[in-house]
């Protein structure tokens, strides 16, 4: 297995290539390292050699974790959130990607803590997968205005699970169009497109990623 150093350069180097094929410079793109069921250790390594964003999805993992890291680096809410957990959300992270319902949004604003936060959009359809139809995002939107911590930033999806990463391109491309779409009938300038994993950040990216999420590919397979 390679180092996590070696893993990292490796990731870079998918990261810069898909850049230049879709002619994007590499500032345009944030590298979040997915930590979930990864020790202290080695996110403190990964740190050590480079990354300053950090994924997590389940908060009790997170907050073990993040309470006392040693390096400064910012902190992403990637998965999904029960509500009687929300509490924790704005002492521990910077971004939240994982907001689909108005219930979440609304709680979040209550503690007054500048969030900035992303939408995330089931466009799979997989009965498995979290996030929001696009009526229940614009449901939303509608109420942003009213919000006075919350910072909309952009879309979050996941792709399902597949065999060629070319499957998830109609995905990626539908969350940069309706990016496009929301952000013309809402008056918003959200910019951010969280979309792309392992093994299909490159796609991703080529259809406008902005942060791609990045596990296996960084520390090996989660056991
Ligand atoms: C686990 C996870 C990732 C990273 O997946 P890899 O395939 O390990 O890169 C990205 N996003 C979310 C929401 C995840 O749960």
């Amino acid at each position: 297995m390679n180092s996590i150093e070696d893993s990292i350069r490796i990731v870079r180097e998918r990261i810069a290539r898909a850049c230049n094929i879709s002619g994007r410079p590499e500032s345009d793109v944030l590298l979040i390292g997915v930590t979930k069921r990864v020790d202290r250790e080695r996110i403190q390594e990964a740190a050590r050699c480079g990354i300053h964003d950090f994924g997590e999805n389940y908060i009790q993992e997170a907050r073990k974790k993040i309470e006392g890291f040693e390096k400064e680096v910012r902190w992403h809410m990637i998965g999904h959130i029960q509500t009687n957990k929300l509490k924790y959300i704005p002492g521990l992270f910077d971004y939240v990607h994982s907001i689909d319902r108005r219930e979440l949004l609304e709680g979040l604003d209550q503690y007054g803590k500048t969030m900035k936060v992303l939408f995330e959009l089931n466009l799979s359809k997989e009965e498995s997968k979290h996030g929001a139809e696009e009526d229940a995002l614009k449901g939303m939107l509608e109420k942003i205005g009213t919000l006075t911590s919350i910072i909309p930033a952009g879309l979050m999806t996941m792709a399902p699970y597949g065999e060629d990463p070319e499957e998830a391109r109609p995905l990626f491309s539908q969350l940069r169009e309706t990016l496009q779409r929301v952000n013309r009938e809402f008056g918003l300038a959200m910019t951010e497109l969280s979309m792309g994993m392992s093994s299909d950040f490159e796609v991703a990216i080529e259809e406008g990623a902005t942060m791609v999420r990045v596990g296996t590919a960084l520390f090996g397979e989660r056991i």
